[in-house]
């Protein structure tokens, strides 16, 4: 049903400090898969909306805050392929770029205050407990079915020592290493919020693997947080590349992965695969 158009590019990197540690690196431009389903998003719905469909379900209902990459990305995959969406955002009724997509893809939003968007089970259960035909997505889409959908990041790539991607959830690197334990590779991910039980979560998913680790303390005062060397690190990527990071996710992946080859944590010869997850819609509230 959400067949993935073209398999995304892997593009070489260049990088003074590459070259001085003695590391090849390449992205996966996941970014290019949709404009709006875009990056892990495609890969995260894949499997999900296919279950709500096999169980006849059309309603799609989701959570997610007001700069939200999952819920544009389900309201948009969902008009695509013909399912109906409401989305419980957390916090006051404001509208902005994102919001507004959603709205135009038909996605009816219901703001709800902090306090009751951390009971996700009850607000889905008090609106929808009649309503047969509604379909559960946990918050980013979280979880296996999603989990399975990442793994498939790696499907055509070969040749690599190390993959690296940002970690909200967690679900993408659970899935990475997946795909990387069948590779002998090793996953790296990115915390680029402030969350302990980050690990705990991914380790839920892939209990018998340990081909992974994640990174903290490059989240960069936490979530969605910004400073004039991210924004600056933005433009210079930009300018020296072409490829656009988002200020939430993979700016801070990348700043993240140069700051580990800093620190010899790459042995020389290592070929790392940087996953780019897309997230471009959040930073034109930046820019
Ligand atoms: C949603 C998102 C992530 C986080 O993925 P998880 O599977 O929740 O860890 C990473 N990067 C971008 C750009 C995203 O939109």
């Amino acid at each position: 049903m959400l067949e993935l158009p073209f398999e995304p590019p892997v593009q070489q990197l260049e990088h003074p400090l590459f070259a001085a540690k003695q590391v090849s690196v390449h992205m996966k431009r996941e970014d290019l898969v949709h404009p709006f389903i875009s990056g892990n998003k495609w890969r995260k719905l894949k499997y999900v909306l296919a279950d709500a469909r096999a169980q006849d379900k059309n309603l799609l209902v989701s959570f997610g805050g007001a700069y939200s990459n999952h819920l544009v990305a389900l309201a948009c995959a969902g008009a695509m392929c013909g399912f109906k969406t409401v989305a419980f955002v957390r916090g006051e009724a404001v509208s902005n770029h994102m919001l507004g997509l959603c709205k135009t893809w038909g996605m009816q939003l219901h703001f709800v205050s902090r306090e009751l968007y951390r009971d996700k089970d009850a607000l889905f259960n008090r609106h929808f407990s009649d309503h047969p035909e509604a379909y559960y997505i946990d918050e980013g889409g979280r979880g296996e079915l999603a989990m399975q959908g990442c793994a498939e990041i790696l499907n055509s790539v070969q040749g690599f020592t190390h993959v690296s991607c940002a970690c909200g959830t967690g679900t993408t690197l659970a899935g990475l290493s997946m795909a990387a334990q069948a590779k002998g590779m090793q996953a790296d991910g990115i915390a680029v919020l402030k969350h302990e039980a980050l690990d705990e979560d991914v380790r839920k998913l892939v209990p018998a693997l340990h081909n992974w680790r994640v990174h903290h303390g490059y989240e960069r005062g936490g979530y969605a947080k910004t400073d004039a060397a991210l924004m600056s690190f933005i433009r210079d990527f930009a300018g020296n590349t072409g490829i656009l990071l988002d200020q939430v996710y993979t700016a801070k992946m990348m700043m993240a992965v140069l700051a580990l080859l800093e620190q010899d944590h790459y042995a020389p010869g290592s070929r790392l695969l940087l996953v780019h997850t897309g997230g471009l819609l959040g930073l034109l509230s930046q820019v």
